[in-house]
């Protein structure tokens, strides 16, 4: 199971793809890894899908990687008298904790930390962001509020407050459950919403405790200012411009989607741009112009992965949606410019041994026209070094580590396969070049270029690189 591409794919399963069958399509299409989205649906329905993912990998012979989404708050206007009220803009409008039903005066807004937060001038968005209302004064139990925008504000709709940092964690109960229903399933990495500060990561951390990755979303202004650090305690980021958009002006979400993806490849931690990606592809068999532009676009900013939501959860499209985002991506990666454009962003390397070796082995499989560079790698660590460099070359990811194979499966450029632990400087080169040829990535007397770390099996030792050609 070659793939033509580096970039991966996360592809989101729901109703539209819940059989074994079709995970397997979605799998030959091009999914890399798969998204568990923990905001609909029951815990045990989760279960049956990470059965069949794990059965298709005994049956294809390669890692998938897992991704758990967890809800995060939802921060909600209450009941409204009637269903809906009508609001015009330049009116006044209260919010508060009464939990009477609300009318074309007032609302309910059930969450004390909300008015513990804002202050005036303060925006308060509803459904979306189609809404907006301006603090005029705010207290512990209500705010006062000019319409700015106006339309019709039905029960039940959500609300966000992006000028605020909220005392909320990003855990609810229901995340502390699912993530420990998730962690029992053995999913791969836990994407966390509603990421504020970098405590909020911290106990996330703590609760994870190592059995997954951490994929930390980035939705809110308050995470944008903090970005260094989150990046820093997370274990990649996910670009979640659904939120974003309705969290920051709408056109500095590809502004905000350049910085992002950047200061990942500064870290060298994995970055997957989300949300709306092929839109159209819910209902409709092929994409627009301008969403094709949009998934080439992430590929040349140099992301890791590009996610589909409901295009493959719930549209009647969902393994078109996949091929069509493989396409796109193989075909980017085709321009002679993609190169170019993703070197010249290319981040300084750090003076450590796993850094000069991953830049040497960039550098000399391009100098020897090598067919791939092959990591051997126990944490995952050197293989996210050498995704760092964007070499030309694939890199084959040889690692004895289930659960490494499965969490680079969302790394650009990577090959995982599970191969039991080197003894010697022959074994390796003779395994390298035996999977390189059984997996279809290089042919009989290709050029590899192969990093390891004597002792062999030490996690962090990357200390060698060697040229060998394929038996
Ligand atoms: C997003 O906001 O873009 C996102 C991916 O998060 P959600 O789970 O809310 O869709």
């Amino acid at each position: 199971m070659r793939r033509d591409r580096k970039a991966k794919i996360l592809a989101t399963l729901g109703p539209a793809s819940s059989t074994p069958e079709k995970i397997r399509q979605l799998a030959l299409a091009g999914a890399d890894v798969f998204r568990l989205n923990f905001s609909h649906g029951l815990q045990e329905d989760k279960k049956p899908l990470v059965e069949a993912i794990r059965a298709l990998e005994r049956e294809l012979g390669r890692p998938f990687g897992i991704l758990m989404d967890l809800q995060g708050p939802k921060l909600r206007v209450g009941r409204i008298e009637g269903g809906a009220v009508e609001l015009t803009a330049g009116q006044f409008f209260r919010l508060d904790l009464d939990q009477a039903a609300g009318d074309a005066t007032r609302a309910p807004l059930p969450h004390k930390e909300i008015f513990a937060a804002i202050k005036s001038g303060d925006e308060l968005l509803i459904d979306d962001g189609k809404l907006r209302l301006r603090v005029e004064r705010a207290t512990p139990e209500s705010a006062d509020c000019v319409v700015l925008v106006g339309g019709r504000l039905s029960d039940r709709k959500g609300v966000n407050v992006p000028g605020a940092v909220l005392p909320i964690s990003p855990l609810t109960e229901k995340d502390r459950s699912d993530l420990a229903y998730g962690l029992g399933l053995g999913v791969d990495w836990v994407a966390l919403s509603f990421v504020q500060r970098p405590e909020d990561v911290a106990e996330a951390r703590r609760l994870i405790g190592g059995r997954a990755a951490l994929l930390s979303k980035i939705e809110k202004p308050a995470a944008i200012e903090h970005l260094a650090e989150l990046v820093d305690l997370s274990d990649g980021i996910m670009v979640a411009r659904g939120d974003l958009g309705v969290e920051m002006p709408l056109e500095t979400v590809p502004r905000w989607q350049k910085e992002l993806v950047r200061a990942c490849r500064l870290a060298g931690k994995p970055v997957v741009v989300a949300t709306q990606m092929l839109e159209s592809m819910i209902g409709s068999p092929a994409p627009t112009r301008a969403e094709v532009s949009d998934v080439a676009t992430a590929i040349y900013d140099g992301a890791d992965a590009v996610m589909l939501s409901a295009e493959s959860a719930a549209g009647r499209y969902p393994v078109e949606a996949v091929t069509t985002m493989s396409r796109i991506i193989a075909a980017t990666e085709r321009d002679p410019l993609y190169p170019v454009v993703v070197h010249a962003l290319r981040p300084p390397l750090e003076s450590t041994a796993p850094d000069a070796i991953s830049g040497a082995a960039a550098q000399v499989a391009a100098t020897i026209k090598a067919a791939l560079i092959i990591s051997y790698t126990t944490s995952g660590s050197t293989a996210l070094r050498a995704a760092r460099e964007r070499p030309d070359a694939p890199i084959l990811v040889l690692t004895a580590v289930q659960a490494t194979a499965r969490r680079l499966a969302i790394l650009w450029g990577a090959h995982c396969v599970i191969s039991e632990d080197i003894q010697s400087f022959r074994e390796m080169a003779e395994k390298a070049g035996h999977i390189a040829l059984a997996e279809g990535l290089a042919k009989s007397g290709d050029k590899i270029v192969i990093t390891a770390g004597v002792p062999f099996g030490t996690p962090g030792s990357t200390n060698v690189l060697r040229i060998e050609r394929v038996p």
